[in-house]
């Protein structure tokens, strides 16, 4: 369920239409939606009954200031995975116990960092790792809470760049070696080891692996209790995909998932948190775009729009789809043709869809890519010198620039030549 919808013959975010957006704002650019975002969270949060539950929003999905002061708002934790998303969820109003800092590869500067900001929990991914931060908080005279990230060789059947949790993957401690990386854990100065972590993917669309992995967190859980510990907390991580192809099979819906983490954790005793990022954001955002050029070939028909994959990386990432429909709502009867959705990126990569069947589209149409709020923004990159994209934010009747588009002479700023060439 999302707010983007036609009214009026034109698509609105909420009560705002795009074509005004667009000719305020300029395309290409990204527009969230506020009672989206909020629903999605909401619907998130109702999923686990009465289980002691916590939702720590996955930053990297979206790290603009303003969805982190949204949820923020709304009560929501944080999983960061760098220093830099730590000092930006402390800005947007982060409360630091609400912070998880998880991450393969975490410098002692961040780990420090994070020590001295008191964050709730870090998740340790090695016994390096682990050494390193008891060290670092026995300097600094903290105990620090922490989890292992345990990798619980389970194929999470998404796309092979967002499985994590199998044993060629760098992610996590393998689950075989956890319960004698916890007894030393325990016997370590600075660390209070109460938590087990868990996050095996992204966009899983299927609700066997987490449930896979979840009895086998649930299995050492057991375990390590039997042995003394005091394990009060699992962290399940993120992960449950969202519709990004309508025609597709829809993945479960939260209520599911809950219905299975009830089932596997129900008599436990844990808190349990969570760590979605795409779910709650996904379908928060579209992409607004204009075709400048339609290009008709020999075999095909190019629609060439304003928005490159350096501002929506996903579909050349990934080999992503998503739903792409015009600004203008198309009557019932409207001609429709065959066209290859690209950008003008200089790289074949650079396709948004191939052989879509659209309304007949002309030069100058607005056009806006669904499901865009996760992994859209947060990835996108100046290649080409193409400056990032500026995003929106509505709420209501009320929409506001969140993130502006940089000047040319802004995104010069960094750059100097060596006084020889001067
Ligand atoms: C990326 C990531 C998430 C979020 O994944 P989504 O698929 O966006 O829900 C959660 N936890 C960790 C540790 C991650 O790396």
């Amino acid at each position: 369920m999302h707010h983007f919808t036609y009214k009026h013959g034109v698509l609105h975010a909420e009560n705002v239409p795009i074509p005004d957006l667009a000719a305020k704002v300029g395309t290409p650019f990204y527009c969230y939606s506020t009672a989206t975002l909020k629903r999605h969270y909401d619907v998130f949060r109702a999923a686990f009954g009465k289980l002691d539950t916590a939702i720590h929003f996955a930053v990297k999905s979206n790290p603009n200031m303003a969805v982190l002061r949204l949820l923020a708002n709304w009560g929501s934790g944080f999983d960061i995975v760098s220093g830099g998303e730590l000092r930006l969820v402390l800005q947007a109003g982060a409360r630091p116990e609400n912070i998880v800092f998880s991450g393969v590869g975490k410098s002692v500067e961040e780990l420090e960092l994070a020590v001295r900001s008191n964050v709730g929990q870090i998740n340790i991914e090695s016994e390096s790792e682990m050494h390193t931060l008891s060290t670092l908080a026995t300097k600094l005279g903290r105990t620090v809470r922490v989890a292992l990230r345990v990798n619980p060789h389970v194929d999470a059947q998404t796309h092979a760049k967002i499985t994590t949790g199998t044993k060629e993957n760098k992610f996590g401690i393998d689950w075989t070696l956890t319960p004698d990386l916890y007894r030393k854990a325990k016997a370590l100065p600075g660390l209070d080891p109460r938590a087990i972590a868990v996050h095996i993917g992204s966009q899983i669309t299927d609700l066997k692996p987490f449930e896979d992995a979840f009895l086998r967190v649930r299995d050492l859980a057991l375990m390590l209790r039997n042995e003394g510990f005091n394990i009060d907390h699992l962290d399940l991580g993120g992960g449950l995909g969202v519709p990004y192809d309508f025609s597709a099979i829809p993945p479960p819906l939260p209520a599911d998932y809950g219905a299975m983490v009830m089932r596997v954790f129900g008599n436990l005793g844990c808190k349990l948190s969570f760590e979605p990022g795409r779910l709650l954001v996904g379908n928060a955002g579209i992409l607004v775009s204009k075709v400048v050029v339609l290009k008709t070939g020999i075999e095909k028909t190019f629609a060439i729009i304003d928005a490159g994959m350096n501002d929506l990386m996903r579909p050349a990432m990934y080999d992503a789809r998503h739903e792409m429909i015009p600004v203008c709502e198309p009557a019932a009867n409207a001609a429709s043709a065959d066209y290859e959705i690209v950008g003008p990126v200089c790289e074949s990569s650079d396709k948004f869809a191939s052989d879509v069947t659209l309304p007949t589209l002309a030069e100058g149409d607005l056009v806006a890519l669904l499901t865009a709020g996760a992994y859209g923004a947060a990835m996108s990159s100046v290649y080409n010198t193409r400056p990032l994209i500026p995003e929106v934010l509505v709420d209501g009747d009320q929409w506001a620039v969140v993130r502006r588009r940089p000047s040319f002479e802004e995104m010069m700023a960094l750059e100097q030549l060596p006084p020889w060439l001067a």
